[in-house]
């Protein structure tokens, strides 16, 4: 699954959970944590590895315990962030790939594997998500909504930028002839674009 796409369905999950608190989360953050393990993508290590590319920050263990703190600070506030980086590997990647379900036992990984089984399947679940995602930010007037102004909400909006021009870039190179890869490719240049003007709105919309 493509990073917008975890980010979106982050959204989707991450507000379904605050539907049940009286907080709102910060948006920026929210959608931000369901690219989070994906920044294992910067650190050039190898494929399936610790540190490289769904390597432990792909594990629900880890994610569990990084986020143990959190919730003692912040208590049930953590719940939609936690759940919004929780469904990344849990939900994105466990049907899409596979992940280290097991570790710290195994870094061998389990998972539905639907982008290789099922492509068309998968690729329809990731545009399910940015079409709940359009409809639920659009109808609930989170577009406009008026951020915290602090350095961390501005620190949050510019974490998105490098993930998502990532998969714009991958969008643009990632050329095969075939139609369901064309089709791929124009809904991960399209979707990361359309999160990067809604970085850019939500940055507008928190310093003004
Ligand atoms: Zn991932």
């Amino acid at each position: 699954m493509i990073i917008s796409s975890h980010m979106v369905w982050g959204y989707v999950f991450g507000k379904a959970t605050a539907r049940f608190q009286t907080t709102k989360p910060n948006l920026a953050l929210l959608i931000l944590v369901g690219a989070l393990p994906d920044f294992d993508l910067f650190t050039s290590q190898p494929y399936g590895t610790l540190f490289g590319h769904h390597g432990i920050s792909h594990s629900w263990v880890v994610i569990v315990l990084i986020s143990l703190p959190f919730f003692y600070v912040f208590g049930a506030r953590t719940l939609p962030y936690f759940v919004g980086v929780l469904q990344h590997p849990m939900f994105g990647d466990l049907v899409a790939n596979h992940i280290p379900l097991l570790f710290p036992l195994t870094l061998s990984e389990t998972g539905l594997n639907l982008s290789e089984n099922n492509p068309t399947v998968e690729i329809a679940l990731e545009i399910i998500g940015f079409l709940l995602f359009l409809m639920l930010f659009i109808s609930s007037g989170d577009w406009k909504m008026q951020l915290p102004r602090t350095k961390w909400t501005r620190l949050w909006l510019l974490l998105w930028v490098p993930p998502l021009l990532l998969t714009a870039t991958q969008g643009f190179l990632y050329y095969e002839p075939d139609l369901l890869t064309q089709i791929y490719s124009a809904y991960a240049i399209f979707s990361s674009l359309s999160l990067l003007v809604t970085c850019a709105t939500l940055a507008f919309h928190s310093v003004r």
